[in-house]
């Protein structure tokens, strides 16, 4: 069950009223529950050791769907390894206790500094996204170190994931992967470049697919790939099948693990590989929410708008891809109470800032808390100064306890890293 619910009128997660957290450490703010995270990846491993050994698969979460080290923490105390697409991620998860035969290093656009250190840290696999990254991560890892890097190419297998335009990643034309038709030529140029064992396929069509059917596709495509590159040779032995389910923001149905997991068990078990996921949102998304307190109610011709003090640099997913988060007060309404339509809206000085148009609420006093829901993937991890405000607070739950795992940024720390250059003084 959803760890965040009403019980005695207030909106609790687990056992913690969330007023309590706004009382203590002031709005905005976010907060996750242990105990979903935890479902949510349980859910992964149990419906993957239902089809296969635990030492045949490696979840490796998504960092940037939330990267606090206490998340990563906890998920890697429960046996999960990282997916990182950035130094600074690896940094963090190597910081938190993830160890490096579960760490896999994705992202188009690789530094030589964050190379070095993936090589010099032996992780399970570096995912390399083009020809002239593929030619630098041999010449780094040639020098860096006497064993091979162990690299998979990430396949842009051009299938359609049917998901937002700005979160597909899978179809040509995409800045992602390479061409799968390009694939076995390059496959067969690496196996003979120094430094690298090309011994995975990895593939990522998009992120909040609500359907199975583009997974299906692409990991066809995969494993038709894998034959292939086997038949010319090549010694492929791990499989990374890319970031996880979607999630519902508005009461949809997800889809459904076991079903996930059986495609897995049809399609790629049958090439006896080792399997790599990645699943981020589908782990931290419905573990969090964001309390926000209403500063001012504003009427405005036939509009009514609630002006909370969250904005898009605390939560960006409305305005970046006008997503959807249900919005909950935190006293639980009176049953059959007369709903209003508000437009509730941030701080920030521009118009996207907006959570929602036409938001139907009870009645919304001034100074009340609300509960922006679904906020625990991209959210946090997404957040900037912009207006220079300070990234918000983050607190975890469990049963009844909750601490900071982030206090709120201060504005002296914002202000004191500009530096004013001495030939302006
Ligand atoms: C973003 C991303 C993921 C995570 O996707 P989710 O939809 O959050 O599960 C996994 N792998 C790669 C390469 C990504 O870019």
């Amino acid at each position: 069950m959803t760890a965040t619910s009403y019980k005695n009128g207030l909106l609790q997660m687990e056992n913690v009223p969330l007023q309590r957290i706004a009382q203590k450490h002031g709005t905005p703010v976010y907060c996750y529950s242990t105990r979903q995270l935890a479902d949510n990846f349980h859910a992964y491993q149990t419906a993957l050791s239902d089809i296969m050994p635990e030492d045949k698969f490696t979840i490796c979460y998504a960092c940037k769907a939330n990267s606090n080290q206490a998340i990563l923490h906890l998920l890697g105390m429960l046996g999960a390894g990282a997916d990182v697409v950035s130094g600074g991620e690896m940094y963090r998860a190597f910081k938190a206790g993830v160890t490096h035969d579960k760490m896999v290093f994705s992202g188009v656009g690789k530094t030589a500094d964050e190379i070095v250190k993936a090589v010099r840290n032996d992780i399970l696999q570096i995912n390399v996204e083009s020809e002239p990254e593929l030619n630098l991560v041999s010449t780094l890892a040639a020098k860096e170190s006497s064993a091979k890097a162990h690299i998979a190419l990430r396949v842009n297998p051009d299938v359609d994931a049917n998901t937002h335009e700005k979160i597909t990643t899978g179809r040509s034309g995409n800045k992602f992967g390479i061409d799968i038709k390009a694939a076995p030529a390059l496959y067969r140029r690496a196996r003979d470049m120094a430094g690298l064992a090309p011994t995975g396929v990895a593939v990522h069509i998009g992120s909040q697919l609500m359907d199975l059917a583009p997974f299906a596709e692409a990991f066809k495509r995969v494993a038709e790939l894998v034959n292939e590159l086997r038949q010319q040779g090549n010694i492929i032995t791990t499989v990374d099948l890319g970031g996880g389910l979607g999630v519902p923001y508005r009461g949809e149905t997800p889809p459904d693990i076991k079903k996930y997991a059986g495609l897995i068990r049809d399609i790629i078990l049958p090439l006896n590989v080792h399997v790599i996921l990645e699943p981020g949102r589908s782990i931290a998304a419905d573990a969090g929410v964001l309390l926000t307190r209403v500063r001012y109610i504003k009427e405005s011709g036939d509009k009514r708008f609630l002006i909370v003090d969250a904005g898009m640099n605390d939560l960006a997913r409305p305005a970046l891809y006008d997503a959807y988060h249900a919005i909950m007060p935190c006293g639980e309404p009176a049953k059959g109470a007369v709903m209003t339509a508000y437009d509730v809206v941030g701080p920030v000085c521009e118009t996207s800032d907006t959570f929602r148009t036409g938001a139907e609420l009870p009645r919304i006093d001034p100074d009340a808390l609300l509960a922006i829901m679904t906020a625990g993937a991209y959210g946090a991890s997404m957040a900037s100064n912009y207006n220079t405000r300070p990234l918000p607070a983050e607190v975890l739950v469990s049963d009844e306890q909750f601490d900071l795992i982030r206090p709120a940024q201060k504005i002296e720390d914002i202000a004191a890293a500009d530096v004013i250059p001495d030939w302006l003084a």
